[in-house]
C-alpha cells in the first residue's frame, strides 16, 4: 500500500503569510524564520500585527479564501486520489488552511492550530507537536504504508529523507544544491510523473 503525503504551501496554494501580506499591504507580514529564526517569537510578532490592524480571524479568512489555490492544484489532488491515499502535512494551522481546503474538495490536512478569543482575535499557536511532517511518515511506515512525499523548501526535506522516495516541487535553488539526492519537478505533470515512477520503483522493492 502506497501513500502520497504532500506539502501544503508552495506546491498546492500560495505561501499563507507572504500573499496574505500582499493583499492586505501589511508588509511587517513578509518576515519568515530567515530574518527571525526564533519560530516563537515570530508568531507572537505576527498575531501582534494582526491585532493591531484588527484583523481577526473572519477577516483573515475571507483573505484568504480569495487567494485560491494554485491553478491546477484541485485536479492534480483528485487525480491522485484515485490511485492513492493522499495526505496533506503543513505547517500551517487549520483556521488559515480551510478556506483552501474547501476549495481543493477537502482532503485530509495535518497541521497545527490557533486560538482567538471570543471577539475573533488571535490570541495564541499550538503547534500539535514539533517536526510533525516526518514524524508523521515515520508513524506511516510503522503501519505499513510506502511514502513518497513531495515538498517545495527546507521545512520538507525531513520529511522528504523519512520517505521512501522524496521529491521536490518547484524548490528554490539553495535547496536544490543542498538536497541533490531528490529529483526536481518544476510542474504538476513533472510532478505526477515523478510520483508514478517513485511507485512503480518502491513498489518493486
Ligand atoms: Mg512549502
Amino acid at each position: 500500500m502506497q501513500l502520497v503525503c504532500l506539502d501544503l504551501e508552495g506546491v498546492l496554494v500560495p505561501e499563507i503569510w507572504i500573499e496574505f501580506s500582499n493583499r492586505t499591504g501589511i508588509p511587517e507580514l513578509r518576515r519568515t524564520t530567515r530574518d527571525e529564526p526564533d519560530y516563537d517569537k515570530l508568531m507572537k510578532y505576527r498575531l501582534d500585527i494582526l491585532a493591531e490592524h484588527k484583523l481577526g480571524l473572519p477577516d483573515i479568512q475571507k483573505v484568504i479564501a480569495a487567494m485560491g489555490p494554485m491553478p491546477g492544484a484541485k485536479g492534480l489532488l483528485d487525480d491522485l486520489r484515485k490511485q492513492f491515499q493522499v495526505v496533506i502535512l503543513s505547517d500551517t494551522f487549520y483556521e488559515f488552511a480551510m478556506p483552501l481546503m474547501e476549495q481543493l474538495g477537502m482532503p485530509t490536512l495535518f497541521c497545527h492550530k490557533l486560538e482567538a478569543d471570543a471577539t475573533g482575535l488571535l490570541v495564541n499557536y499550538h503547534l500539535r507537536m514539533p517536526n510533525q511532517k516526518a514524524e508523521a511518515v515515520q508513524r506511516f511506515k510503522q503501519l505499513n504504508f510506502k511514502v513518497i512525499a513531495a515538498g517545495d523548501s527546507y521545512n520538507d526535506t525531513a520529511m522528504l529523507s523519512e520517505a521512501h522516495a522524496g521529491i521536490l516541487f518547484h524548490p528554490p535553488e539553495n535547496v536544490i544544491r543542498e538536497f541533490p539526492q531528490f529529483p526536481v519537478t518544476m510542474n504538476y505533470a513533472e510532478l505526477k510523473s515523478e510520483i508514478l515512477k517513485a511507485s512503480k520503483k518502491i513498489g518493486e522493492e
